[in-house]
């Protein structure tokens, strides 16, 4: 099958009960076991049946299964948000002692689990630029166990070349590769047929598409997923009610679609304000002046709904914009259907010093635009009446 039917076909459940057409939401904690030694076996041997839903739920499931068809994987698992994901992937393949690598462009809220928790349980880092596979290989240490990276990354764009980092992280056997593939979805690029080990998602963002629920979710193969599940997600307990993850399959049903619209608008977007005489710059992977067009041209199959853009007059010039678009929403987040706008210093990359932020293009003029699926014409529109108030 080709994306588009499996968006909608793959692991798609109809209810064998009543012929529901659309799959039934199982919204319950916990489950009815058949006799006691049934009980004892199924506790022990969580992939049997159903014991309670910080295990596993069917619903849950359901959406598990269409994540790891969708990312060639073995096995997929859905938990709260990206954040619940993203920690509980990296709590499962470190220890105290490791040494982690990770890219200097990553969402801030990753950074800050990174930077401010993980030391205090004797992890060391180093932060290289991901863009550049060498930097990333001369970091390596003995102790290093996880290379982190984020592509494309949140919120200045850059694309890490995948393959070519795991053909150094290969070199190691300790070593997990986990990629953060939140801004690309599932539909314009698989990370782990590229050799990463593990792919994590914020599905808050385009793989729900509707901004209802906050979720996400990790892919790799069943081994490592297992040990997320147990005892990882067990113990951290971030897991997904089986509502949102209900709600998510709805949302994914329109993926391929909603991506196409995301790509082809924002390009419209990035092209218009290029040009434009307010904006300085323009961080996009579509635009042929971005470092990493070449490396997202070989790596994706499009270049995705998100760009940032540094404005001329600082944070003035970004106030006036924000506190006058109307098509746009002023709100963090991203991948809904509808446009959004926000100010990555100061919202998605609080965690980060000003000068942590300077050093790697988060200026304080830059806004952060999730170019939704409304006519390309409206959005410029709406831009365009916001920046000649500056
Ligand atoms: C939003 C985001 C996250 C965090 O996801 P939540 O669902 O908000 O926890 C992680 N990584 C990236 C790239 C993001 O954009």
């Amino acid at each position: 099958m080709k994306i588009n039917t499996e968006v909608l076909h793959a692991e798609q459940m109809h209810d064998p009960v009543t012929g529901s057409h659309v799959s039934p939401l199982y919204q319950t904690s916990t489950f009815v076991l058949p006799n006691f030694d049934d009980a004892v076996y199924l506790n022990q041997n969580i992939d049997k049946g159903f014991v309670y839903s910080r295990f596993a739920n069917p619903t849950v499931d359901e959406l598990e299964k269409k994540i790891a068809y969708l990312e060639h994987a073995e096995a997929a698992l859905g938990l709260s948000s990206g954040l619940g994901a993203i920690s509980t992937a990296i709590m499962s393949v470190i220890k105290g002692g490791d040494h982690v690598i990770f890219g200097d462009v990553i969402y801030g809220c990753t950074f800050a689990l990174f930077t401010k928790i993980l030391p205090l349980f004797n992890v060391e880092y180093t932060i290289v630029d991901t863009t550049k596979p060498e930097a990333l290989a001369a970091a390596i240490k003995p102790n290093t166990t996880l290379v982190y990276v984020e592509t494309p990354s949140n919120p200045t764009l850059k694309v890490s070349d995948i393959a070519a980092i795991a053909e150094i992280v290969r070199q190691h056997k300790d070593i997990t590769m986990i990629v953060d593939s939140t801004f690309a979805s599932p539909y314009l690029q698989n990370p782990l047929d590229l050799g990463a080990d593990l792919v994590v998602h914020s599905a808050t963002k385009y793989l729900c598409g509707h901004g209802t629920v906050t979720a996400g979710v990790i892919a790799g193969d069943k081994k490592r997923i297992d040990r997320c599940r147990m005892p990882y997600l067990q113990c951290f307990g971030a897991v997904l009610d089986p509502f949102a993850a209900w709600q998510i399959m709805q949302g994914m049903k329109t993926l391929a679609v909603r991506m196409e619209r995301h790509c082809e608008n924002a390009l419209k977007v990035a092209q218009y304000l290029e040009s434009h005489p307010k904006v300085d710059k323009v961080y996009y992977p579509g635009l042929p002046s971005h470092p990493s067009h070449a490396t997202a041209k070989k790596q994706m199959r499009g270049f995705g709904g998100m760009m940032s853009v540094d404005v001329k007059g600082g944070m003035d010039a970004v106030r006036t914009v924000m506190n006058n678009v109307k098509v746009f929403s002023l709100a963090t987040s991203l991948g809904n259907v509808d446009s959004l706008i926000q100010h990555s210093p100061s919202m998605s990359h609080f965690d980060m010093t000003a000068e942590e932020r300077h050093a790697v293009s988060i200026f304080d003029g830059q806004v952060r635009l999730s170019v939704g699926i409304e006519d390309a014409e409206d959005l410029i529109a709406d831009l365009e009446q916001a920046l000649a108030l500056i």
